[in-house]
């Protein structure tokens, strides 16, 4: 399979390509991806620029047949596109299947979100005279994806960018071309004016630059490392465009003692470990306070030891590979940090499988304090770390006491300490007895301090970065 880039309604050769690996067995190559450079994203943004204004002046009607045509594809073949995702990523099967249905759901959310566009009708203080507000697009939209939602994310980018009339550039990640190409391959047959949708493969430090440094390019959209957020940010802030980032966490997950314990070790190891930890919302700080610590922390023990980390599409697994070589390097460097720290880890060692992949023993790490580094820095793999506490009131400093605020969890059966929870944890997203990760594609997704900067994406909160808001006066 070839996986080209998508510029002004055409598929476009380039003379690199590089190899789509499978982590859960790298002699399987699904296909090799077109490595784009500058001149690449130079003719997309034209393409892009070139047909912004027309699809801004389409009808609700045209937009809601484009959307509602890509996300009923999406769901008809999520089997099939969950598959692809699996075996390029690794995740689970049923994550894979899970996270394509996601996809089409959004497509259809927003599909329905084109008939709704409301603006405001108000008197002026002045008298005889109206005021109106309304919603114009913001014109071309840049979209840089990450490889841990390799269809999901860039749905929920592409979705309301269209919806709310855009053009769309879009940049997924290097190590996941198979879902973006296929998405792009279902909006290709969608209807959309040529241009409008344009996908451009190739290393984010090169074609990057030339997409957020363009003048023709009025919005990004990011998801991604801190690092690299930070540095579009400060670019997108010297050239005054609009810029939205998701970029990481460091989720706690508090488990005071009246919860319920099954409860706590469910959300706890489906937060920490599935999707191989690969999710910015992700518990990487199990909080635990002192009466139920000891038999939390045996009761997460023994079902990490009945997880079957194995090939993404067995049947038997539960836990799929780390991405590539490189971050599983990272993990196990964590691991050994947090051992130097004083931590006490058990798993967190490479496995060695019936096929050659990025597989790894899920990790826990006890005996841990809030001031290490494992627990201040991000680690996006399976290794979560237990900090005991004493109380409710510790455990809530502890929580905030991050540089991170996307999405915090509690564990109890005390609707005060929940409510209490719900209203002062620093985080965009609250989870009571439920994992920090997993959430609806209906309602805005974001977080707090260094997680995220600029409005929230998806729900109808999304309007707020694909539109820029008019104020009318009109004197009759
Ligand atoms: P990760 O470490 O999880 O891959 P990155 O932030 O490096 O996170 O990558 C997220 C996305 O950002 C990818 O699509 C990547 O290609 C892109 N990217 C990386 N560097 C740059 C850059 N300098 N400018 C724009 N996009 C970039």
């Amino acid at each position: 399979m070839e996986y080209k880039s998508f510029i002004g309604g055409a598929w476009h050769e380039t003379s690199d390509s590089t190899p789509n690996v499978n982590p859960s067995d790298t002699s399987d190559i699904l296909g090799h991806a077109a490595v784009g450079g500058a001149d690449d994203m130079a003719r997309a943004i034209d393409a892009a620029s070139g047909a912004a204004a027309q699809w801004a002046k389409s009808t609700p009607q045209q937009r809601f047949d484009v959307l509602d045509f890509i996300g009923s594809e999406i769901l008809a073949r999520k089997a099939e596109l969950g598959e692809l995702l699996s075996r390029e990523e690794g995740k689970t099967l049923p994550e894979g299947i899970g996270e394509a249905a996601r996809a089409g759901q959004i497509f259809k959310f927003f599909a329905g979100e084109t008939l709704r566009q409301t603006g405001d009708v108000l008197a002026s203080v002045r008298p005889g005279i109206g005021v109106d507000v309304t919603r114009s697009p913001v014109g071309v939209v840049g979209l840089i994806t990450p490889w841990n939602f390799p269809i999901a994310i860039p749905a929920w980018k592409i979705a309301p960018a269209l919806a709310f009339g855009n053009a769309v550039v879009l940049k997924p990640a290097e190590l996941v071309p198979g879902c973006a190409h296929a998405l792009a391959e279902i909006i290709s047959r969608s209807g959309l004016p040529e241009g409008v949708f344009n996908l451009v493969f190739g290393r984010g430090s090169v074609v990057g630059p030339e997409l957020i440094g363009s003048n023709k390019v009025n919005a990004i959209s990011f998801t991604g490392s801190v690092g690299t957020g930070r540095a579009i940010a400060a670019d997108c802030g010297k050239l005054l465009k609009k810029v939205q980032l998701e970029m990481g966490g460091k989720n706690p997950m508090v488990v005071l003692d009246d919860a319920d314990l099954d409860i706590a070790v469910d959300v706890s190891v489906n937060g920490a470990y599935f999707s191989t930890g690969q999710r910015c919302t992700a518990s990487s700080r199990l909080i635990v306070t002192e009466g139920i610590h000891d038999k939390f922390v045996a009761a997460v023990e023994e079902r990490l030891n009945n997880l079957n980390v194995g090939h993404a599409l067995r049947k038997e697994t539960h836990i799929g590979p780390v991405v590539d070589e490189k971050q599983l390097q990272q993990d196990l460097d964590y691991v050994d940090i947090a051992t130097k720290d004083g931590g006490k880890v058990t798993g967190g060692q490479r496995l060695n499988r019936d096929t050659e992949g990025f597989f790894m023993a899920p990790a826990l790490v006890t005996e841990t304090t809030n001031d290490m580094r494992i627990n201040r820095e991000e680690v996006f793999g399976p290794v979560a770390s237990v900090i005991r506490v004493k109380d409710y009131d510790e455990a809530l400093a502890v929580a905030n006491d991050t540089e991170f605020g996307l999405s915090s969890g509690i564990c109890t059966t005390s609707l005060k300490h929940a409510s209490h929870f719900k209203a002062n944890a620093e985080a965009g997203m609250v989870m009571v007895n439920l994992p920090t990760a997993g959430v609806d594609y209906h309602v805005p997704f974001g977080g707090t301090k260094g997680s995220s900067f600029g409005s929230r994406e998806q729900g109808t909160y999304a309007a707020e970065f694909y539109t820029t808001v008019k104020t009318a006066y009109t004197l009759p």
